[in-house]
């Protein structure tokens, strides 16, 4: 479902260039689980990116689904993110002016779907939070946010979600709940999982592990095939 040939990232110019990432290559299976770790600044939230077409790779080849993500233009990268990806990222990014629900609405909104608001709130129930719907994420804790990213990342049906720490902020007992339901999606719709975490109890849950050190994959422990 996923393959990175020869990748990597220098992020600006002249003579403020860092290179970032170097000779990356991995390929990941559909319905497959894999943890991304590393030391802080190794470079894998940038390498979580790329994979998600949130950004582009300075050098070398993602392929995503069958298509060369370096080929495309904006509007063609957005087009593949709606359709196939879900992200949950390290801060979970939710519209501070919108409620639980609204949040969760708007990517269903933005693909014209019919049955939003209905849809919307089985998404919350099934992130433990229906009750918490009209409040604003000021209004949540941070492991009800992190659940209402959860929801709005399931929304699309996506053939592969992508988590930045995704218990980072998290107490353990809300960890666990992120944790089930991160794998019960993986169990249930097959989706594909692919996690950025410093936790190795939740990374050694996963069928592979890659290490990344100073931009390149140190280790890469993945069961092929
Ligand atoms: P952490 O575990 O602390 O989140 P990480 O492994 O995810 O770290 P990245 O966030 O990918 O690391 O960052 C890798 C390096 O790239 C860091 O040195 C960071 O400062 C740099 N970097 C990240 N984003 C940008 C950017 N937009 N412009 C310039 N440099 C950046």
């Amino acid at each position: 479902i996923l393959q990175l040939q020869q990748v990597g990232k220098i992020y600006g110019s002249g003579n403020s260039k860092l290179s970032v990432l170097k000779d990356i290559n991995f390929s990941v299976q559909a319905g497959a689980t894999l943890s991304i770790v590393g030391p802080s600044g190794s470079g894998k939230t940038t390498l979580l990116g790329l994979c998600a077409g949130l950004d582009r790779a300075s050098q070398g080849t993602v392929t995503l689904q069958d298509t060369v993500l370096n080929d495309l233009n904006e509007n063609q990268l957005a087009a593949i993110r709606n359709r196939y990806i879900g992200f949950i990222f390290q801060n979970f990014q939710l519209l501070p002016t919108l409620t639980a629900l609204e949040n969760v609405m708007v990517p269903l909104e933005l693909r014209g779907e019919k049955n939003i608001r209905k849809r919307s709130l089985d998404l919350l129930d099934k992130v433990g939070l229906s009750e918490r719907s009209h409040h604003y994420p000021t209004q949540l804790s941070g492991g009800e946010q992190q659940r209402v990213s959860l929801a709005r990342a399931f929304s699309n049906n996506p053939s592969i979600l992508f988590a930045d720490e995704p218990t980072g902020n998290l107490d353990a007992e809300t960890s666990d709940k992120v944790v089930k339901l991160l794998f019960e999606l993986n169990q249930e719709a097959g989706t594909t999982l692919i996690l950025v975490t410093h936790d190795m109890e939740l990374a050694a849950k996963t069928q592979g592990i890659i290490k990344i050190k100073g931009g390149s994959i140190e280790a890469n422990h993945q069961q092929l095939g």
